[in-house]
């Protein structure tokens, strides 16, 4: 039988934990000169995503509303203003049922979303990488006790992170490189370079036109994708190239095709999912524990 009182005390230490991670991370990006902004939750626009979920929509007025699934394009916009912004984003994506098993997927969850103007790849690694010391060692001191006896593993991650080329893993590994990577490592690492069919049309396309300026990264101990971000398309004749290259429809990101128009800034930027974060700290089998209210794939709840 499940001790209530048990499962209650330690979901308690994992809110606390989850807590002071957005505290810390938030912290350290206004010290490195970051405005934090309000979350967008409707917007005529948003991510299209790489994959399939259910719709999210809702009519008001002549119009439709979508749910945010991300806030890459508010984003994009939001850098016009400040140069180097973050926010800690709720997504609605309505995954199908498979995905409820996965340990990483939930319908609801938070992305610490950041974007900065006129950066590069690197800079959003190092930077990343920096992030990580600081509320791993800022978790340790003040959690060390509790986080250890949930996670054996637990350590601070020694920068910089390896590389990966996504081309070079599959060739070596097959498809399933990244669950097979993942499981053998004992520290993060990133996956670089990912080719273009796995990616929505906004990341930076390169020079030679088959890879993309991004990156994942990815947690060892099998917890799997950490974080996706990129350099980011700003031109438009560019981004409308890489629309029809993905087939999105033009009339659904009219809103934002308008504002590319006007000018757009390059940059680059990356989101992190905060229960996966707190998962991987904590040592969780799902990314439910890591929040009140979970929502899994395939179900309704409160
Ligand atoms: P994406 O740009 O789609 O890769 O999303 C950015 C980050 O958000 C991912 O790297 C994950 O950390 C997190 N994330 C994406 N989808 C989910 C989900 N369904 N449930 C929980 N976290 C997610
Ligand atoms: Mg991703």
């Amino acid at each position: 039988m499940v001790n209530v009182q048990e499962s209650l005390k330690v979901k308690r230490e994992v809110l606390e934990i989850s807590s002071e991670i957005m505290s810390e991370s938030g912290q350290f990006l206004r010290k490195a000169g970051f405005i934090e902004i309000l979350p967008v939750i409707i917007s005529p626009i948003t991510d299209p995503l790489n994959h399939s979920v259910f719709d999210a929509s809702i009519d008001y007025y002549d119009g439709k509303y979508s749910l945010t699934k991300s806030m890459i394009f508010h984003k994009q916009l939001a850098v016009r203003v400040f140069p180097k912004i973050f926010t800690f984003s709720p997504n609605i994506r309505l995954e199908t049922e498979d995905k409820k098993s996965t340990g990483r997927h939930l319908i609801e969850f938070t992305q610490l979303d950041l974007e900065v103007k006129g950066a590069k790849r690197d800079d959003i690694l190092t930077l990343i990488e920096n992030m990580f010391v600081e509320v791993f060692k800022d978790v340790d001191e003040k959690f060390g006790q509790i986080i250890r006896s949930m996670n054996p593993h637990f350590s601070i991650p020694k920068i910089p992170f390896e590389r990966v080329k996504y081309l070079e893993a599959y060739d070596e590994y097959g498809p399933d490189f990244e669950t097979i990577l993942s499981k053998r490592a004992t520290e993060p690492f990133w996956l670089i370079d990912i080719p273009i069919e796995e990616r929505e049309f906004y990341d930076r396309l390169d020079g030679d036109g088959k890879v993309l300026v991004d990156m994942d990264l990815i947690y060892p101990y099998g917890f799997g994708e950490a974080i996706s971000g990129g350099e980011r398309e700003y031109e438009y004749e560019k981004i409308l190239y890489r629309m029809n290259l993905k087939g999105n429809d033009h009339e659904t990101l009219r809103w934002y095709l308008d504002e590319v128009k006007k000018g757009i800034p390059p940059s680059a930027g990356c989101g992190i999912g905060i229960e996966r974060l707190t998962r991987f700290v904590c040592n969780l089998k799902h990314v439910s524990e890591a929040r009140l209210f979970a929502k899994l794939p395939g179900t309704v709840s409160i």
